[in-house]
């Protein structure tokens, strides 16, 4: 695991929307689907788990060997729903198959059955050879809703969950690493998590798969108010979104425009924009890059492998 102590380290793993698209003319932003590694004083925080988590467990296992099995490979996941993207990497997630691996996956069930039990028939059960029960890691499910934050403190790789009474509570003390979350209901049709990641004064907030309202989406506004870096959902064009003959309009994603008026309006301090159409080759997302960069200098197009490094 990266030394982080003092740090926030993001690195996007995968940018991709939908499904992966593992083609010539894709290569340069990337074919994986949502991925983000956050390592974070200490704590490998790992947003979602689409394919791009497939080649950051590869990276942790080989370490694991390298250093002989000494230290445990400990992480905590935030699943942001349960659309095949954000899951479909997860049984390949080599890390889980190692017996001194403590792994935390946290997310939310829109069902009566709980987190591990959706997760148990979804990713392991009946598409993939081994069951839940058999899997050798030391597996934690945190079932949370925005009532909740997590907190990870010092040397300690188990988050206690604490219920939020006011918004101080989801602020972080010293040396802790505070996950807070709010729900939307914008994308079809169980929702999905938004989660920020906080360290003494940095932050950033995840916002995958959501889709915009005229006028920004004020929740999500409020919730990335200052913060160091949205990571915000931009699918489509707004040309594609408005496109008359198929509308995208209910899919439950943004535009870059959307995106770009949650952003200003969160007064956040960087953009990155995220979930790229499965469509949108290297050309495109290069005009597209220029077009947004040229305007807003603190947006990026991430491409699969870039890191930032929160300061
Ligand atoms: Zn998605
Ligand atoms: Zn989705």
């Amino acid at each position: 695991m990266i030394d982080s102590k003092d740090k926030f380290i993001v690195k996007f793993r995968g940018v991709r929307g939908s499904h992966p698209k593992p083609e010539r003319n894709f290569m340069e932003y990337g074919g994986n689907s949502a991925c983000v590694e956050v390592n974070v004083n200490n704590h490998l925080i790992i947003l979602d788990a689409g394919t791009g988590i497939i080649n950051c467990g590869n990276e942790l296992l080989q370490e694991h060997i390298a250093k002989a099995h000494k230290e445990s490979i400990n992480a905590t996941i935030l699943l942001s729903h349960l659309h095949n993207d954000h899951i479909m990497g997860l049984p390949f997630f080599k890390p889980l198959h190692q017996k001194d691996s403590n792994i935390n996956i946290v997310g939310f069930s829109a069902y009566e059955e709980g987190l591990d039990a959706v997760i148990s028939q979804l990713v392991f059960e009946k598409s993939f050879p081994l069951g839940l029960n058999e899997i050798n890691a030391k597996l934690s499910f945190y079932d949370i809703n925005d009532s909740y934050a997590l907190i990870l403190d010092e040397n300690d790789n188990t988050p206690d969950m604490i219920k939020i009474e006011k918004e101080e509570d989801a602020l972080p003390q010293d040396e802790e690493v505070v996950i807070s979350c709010l729900k939307s209901s914008s994308h079809p049709k169980d929702g999905v998590m938004i989660y920020k990641i906080a360290y003494k004064d940095k932050s950033l907030v995840y916002a995958t798969d959501t889709e915009g309202y005229i006028g920004a989406d004020q929740k999500l506004a409020l919730f990335a108010r200052n913060t160091n870096l949205l990571i915000h959902d931009a699918q489509y064009t707004t040309e594609e979104y408005l496109n008359t003959c198929a509308p995208k309009q209910g899919y439950g994603h943004s535009t870059f425009d959307m995106a770009l008026d949650t952003y200003k309006q969160s007064k956040a301090e960087n953009l990155a924009f995220f979930h790229f159409d499965p469509n949108y080759n290297d050309e495109f997302l290069h005009e597209i890059e220029k077009h947004y960069t040229n305007s807003c200098k603190n947006c990026i197009v991430p491409k699969e492998g870039m890191e930032i490094v929160l300061r």
